[in-house]
């Protein structure tokens, strides 16, 4: 799996002929961001609908810093808002704000380590635990602990085969970073645009590939507004479901 990322038809691909893919860069994540991928996306079994809030909360965050350059520079950022599209056939989940965005090396120092504290304060305390426990004890354990630190953006593993993030940032560059959560991401620039492949013209978007079995959850209208519906009352923003407000 891991050597078919490295090695994708992209990657082979990468001669003088292809200008895109001859720019797409393969990096390795981190030896601890491998540890929490590996906890998160083999032993957390339960709880897996924390996704939701944590890429809710990362859209909304997002949208703050943007209304809070704008408001510095004396002008309106427009409409700040966050739209969630569920396709059931696909089985994608995309998450789009119209945030502040990231630059290709945000790209990389934000989704290619751990720099936050709570996911680091996770994994030590695995660390810790996994000395004792073994890997099915493990599994309880982490599920504990993602209660309290919570994940973050590597919550998104849980679900899904294979994350896009499609950036445009303030500077007008745009990139996608790309991971299937084993050891490596690539980064590439992309278009701007509306379809999903693409980057928003302002903001993030985030394409989820969901895993076969967790589509009922992840990819179901339903069952994605009934979590929502949890949480999209304490966002700051308007949250919208397949074009519906929530
Ligand atoms: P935290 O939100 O606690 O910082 P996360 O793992 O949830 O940690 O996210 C890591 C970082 O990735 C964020 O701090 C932010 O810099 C960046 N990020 C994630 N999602 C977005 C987004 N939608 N727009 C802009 N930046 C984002
Ligand atoms: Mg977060």
């Amino acid at each position: 799996l891991r050597a078919g990322l490295v090695r994708s038809p992209r990657g082979f691909a990468a001669s003088p002929a292809s200008g895109q893919a001859a720019a797409e860069e393969t990096h390795a994540f981190q030896a601890e961001t491998r540890r929490l991928l590996d906890i998160v996306t083999n032993s957390l079994y339960t709880d897996k609908e924390v996704f939701v809030r944590e890429l809710v909360s990362n859209a909304s965050d997002a949208l703050e810093k943007c209304r809070h350059d704008f408001m510095a520079k004396g002008e309106d950022p427009g409409e700040l808002a966050v739209a969630i599209k569920v396709d059931s056939d696909k089985g994608t989940f995309v998450i789009e704000d119209n945030g502040l965005g990231m630059s290709k090396d945000d790209l990389a120092s934000n989704l290619g380590t751990i720099a936050r504290s709570g996911s680091k304060a996770f994994v030590d305390e695995i660390a810790g635990d996994a000395k004792d426990d073994k890997t099915a004890a493990t599994s309880t354990a982490a599920a504990n602990i993602i209660g309290k630190f919570g994940v973050g953006f590597y919550s998104a593993f849980m679900v899904s085969d294979k994350v896009d993030v499609y950036s445009c940032a303030g500077d007008g560059s745009a990139h996608r970073w790309s991971s299937a959560g084993d050891g490596s991401y690539t980064i590439a620039p992309c278009e701007v645009g509306d379809g999903d492949g693409q980057a928003p013209a302002r903001g993030t978007r985030i394409v989820l590939h969901v895993k076969e079995q967790d589509k009922t959850l992840a990819a179901a209208e339903w069952a994605v507004e009934s979590v929502l519906k949890k949480y999209s009352a304490f966002v700051g923003f308007p949250v919208t479901l397949n074009g519906k407000r929530t």
